[in-house]
């Protein structure tokens, strides 16, 4: 939600200063500043909302290191709205025209043209054109791996009894690089018997924008999916930083995470081949604080007959992959996932399981640079194969 200024000083004088969220702050654990904790970050912005400090660089990169992981709402004894103060702030003082944001802006908005650039990225991975990918610009080394692009129909039907119908958010990260997962989706849903519509005129959820300063680029976004989603039906995400962009920016529609709805499905009859293996899941910082349903993917994951489901220690911290972080923050978002690969490596990992693209895309990054062996999933894509999607 977006503030006004007075609002905005009105929410940060709620915040009394206890000190409670402190030791939940990933980057007050990192550099140990005050400025650079919740409760700092709350007396630097109603100080400049306020015109009593300057609106300066310093004040831009204690606001900017902030992950908006929201650990500190969820540790809030007076639930201030921490979510709201810094969107807003980011909005009226913080805005930047940034170059990477200007060359992402169309790709971030129009699925087609995020599918014109993946489809020769693809052909090139794909195909192992080695002395191409060596052509590419350094960034591009360090590219995911792209999958081949998907041409989504609008509307999906049950493929046993009739019980539901739900709306599917394809996101702009994940239709790009993990249109798998939504494959899966739909193919779990329509097994259950709900009808899967796929608007097409859906749009990315404006998190991306929003975080990077650009208010009114994330304000149109949030305004094509308000049209393009009816309200009478759930609409269901893969990605909890999406999921939680939208609860915030559609309240009148509901935002469900996809597992959390798949928990309130019936699942009687399903069948789901055993899979014995140790699977680990990492509870984004979207799906604690914001969705607030992380124990539903546990649940899923524990319908599959023999899996063993642990929660990866440390769980509590965010692991850095926090959107565009990964790329303007780019020290501390490798200091926090450099604690999740101590912990994969301690605990012998081999299949991990997380419910946001971007903690899956920033992880398998590290895994990928560490030479570590580990399968990072969705937890949909999971059970989806022990259900016979993909075989
Ligand atoms: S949102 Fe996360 S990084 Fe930002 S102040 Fe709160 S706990 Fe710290
Ligand atoms: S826990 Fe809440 S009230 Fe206490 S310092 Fe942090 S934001 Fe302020």
């Amino acid at each position: 939600m977006t503030l006004s200024v007075k609002e905005l000083i009105v929410e940060a004088d709620r915040c009394v200063a206890c000190g409670l969220c402190l030791p939940h702050c990933p980057t007050y654990r990192k550099t140990g500043s005050e400025a650079d904790s919740p409760r700092g970050r709350i007396q630097l912005m109603r100080a400049v909302a306020q015109d009593i400090l300057p609106n300066n660089d310093r004040f831009k990169a204690h606001i900017d290191l902030c992950l908006s992981c929201r650990s500190c709402e969820s540790a809030c004894p007076n639930s201030v709205n921490y979510g709201a103060i810094v969107d807003t702030t980011r909005t009226l003082y913080i805005q930047k025209k940034s170059v990477w944001m200007t060359i992402a802006k169309p790709f971030i908005r129009h699925r087609y043209l995020a599918n014109l650039l993946a489809w020769p990225l693809w052909l090139i991975q794909h195909l192992k054109w080695n002395r191409l990918l060596r052509c590419l610009p350094p960034a591009a080394k360090h590219l995911p791996t792209i999958v081949k692009p998907m041409a989504w129909k609008p509307f999906y039907p049950a493929t046993t009894l009739h019980k539901g119908s739900v709306s599917l958010f394809l996101g702009c990260a994940s239709n790009t690089l993990d249109n798998q997962t939504l494959a899966a989706s739909i193919y779990v849903l329509n097994k259950l018997g709900i009808d899967v519509h796929v608007p097409t005129r859906q749009t990315c959820c404006g998190s991306i924008a929003r975080q990077a300063g650009d208010g009114t680029e994330a304000t149109k976004l949030v305004a094509r999916n308000a049209e393009s989603f009816a309200e009478s039906m759930p609409i269901l995400t893969t990605a909890s930083g999406c999921g939680a962009g939208l609860k915030d920016y559609l309240p009148q529609h509901h935002v469900q995470d996809i597992s959390a709805f798949l928990m309130s499905c019936d699942w009687s009859g399903t069948q789901i081949a055993a899979l014995k293996e140790q699977i680990y899941v990492q509870d984004p910082c979207t799906l604690r604080n914001v969705l607030q349903t992380p124990q539903a993917v546990y649940d899923l994951l524990k319908k599959i007959p023999d899996a063993d489901i642990q929660a990866l220690p440390g769980n509590s911290q965010c692991c850095g992959g926090a959107g565009a972080y990964v790329i303007t923050q780019q020290d501390m978002a490798n200091k926090l996932r450099h604690d999740k690969l101590n912990a994969i490596k301690i605990h012998h990992v081999a299949i991990l399981a997380t419910s946001n693209i971007g903690c899956s895309l920033h992880i398998a990054k590290g895994l990928r640079e560490e030479n570590l062996d580990v399968i990072v999933m969705h937890p949909i894509l999971i059970i989806a194969k022990q259900m016979g999607f993909g075989v």
